[in-house]
């Protein structure tokens, strides 16, 4: 979801890559799960993070739309967010005792937090929102070790793809006025990159399969 934000006022004032040393050590959150508490319809899922899901729950997408997430539309495009649990009390994925129960396959903005990304310059870098944990005397971590992701280039690769897909996306979808080429547009984003069931191996493989078609469809409507 992009935001206009100010990067002053939330941040330290500084922009990092995976490989740099952030102050956001918590000593494994413990006793705590307050983010996980109040993060209300914010996480935003991608299809890595769907491939995740079902990979390590052995589960699909019908099966995680009957609780644990939710669709939404996110700057004209429809995807799926984590959904809160039954009367408001945190993430579906958040246990009774206040710990992540799908901590090896959480999303991605969940391995991340409290950093958050900024695009720019056909890029992207990590800032850290500093009123977003409020755990005292943090202990410094190399980025890359606190997100815990394997072939991470290939991920950031894959994160800026999607991103810049998305926005492509946004553009037909804010130029047209035709209502059946934006739900036709929608529906096969959805099914494309997240109702069709993923393979448990080569995500990367799948994903840029599935974006090549893709873009072939959306070159129709440009
Ligand atoms: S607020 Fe900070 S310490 Fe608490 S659960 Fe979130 S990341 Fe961990
Ligand atoms: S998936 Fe896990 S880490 Fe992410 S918000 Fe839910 S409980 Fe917290």
């Amino acid at each position: 979801m992009e935001r206009e934000i100010d990067l002053q006022e939330i941040s330290d004032g500084k922009l990092y890559t995976a490989n740099d040393m952030v102050k956001i050590g918590c000593n494994d959150c413990k006793g705590c799960s307050e983010c996980c508490r109040v993060v209300g319809d914010t996480i935003i899922l991608d299809p890595y993070d769907l491939w995740q899901l079902e990979s390590g729950l052995q589960t699909d997408f019908e099966t995680l739309m009957q609780g644990k997430i939710e669709l939404q539309v996110v700057d004209g495009t429809i995807l799926p967010n984590l959904k809160i649990r039954e009367g408001g009390a945190g993430c579906s994925f958040l246990s009774a005792e206040g710990r992540c129960t799908i901590h090896g396959y959480r999303p991605g903005f969940c391995r991340m937090f409290p950093m958050g990304r900024i695009y720019e310059d056909g890029g992207f870098k990590y800032f850290l929102q500093v009123h977003e944990c409020d755990y005292p005397n943090k202990t410094k971590v190399k980025l890359k070790k606190w997100m815990g992701i394997p072939e991470l280039a290939r991920y950031e690769k894959f994160v800026l793809d999607w991103h810049d897909f998305l926005k492509e996306v946004q553009a037909v979808l804010k130029k047209t006025e035709n209502q059946e080429i934006v739900k036709n547009l929608n529906l096969y984003i959805l099914n494309q990159f997240f109702v069709t069931a993923y393979e448990a191996d080569d995500f990367y493989g799948q994903f840029y399969g599935r974006m090549e078609k893709a873009e072939e469809m959306l070159r129709m409507y440009r």
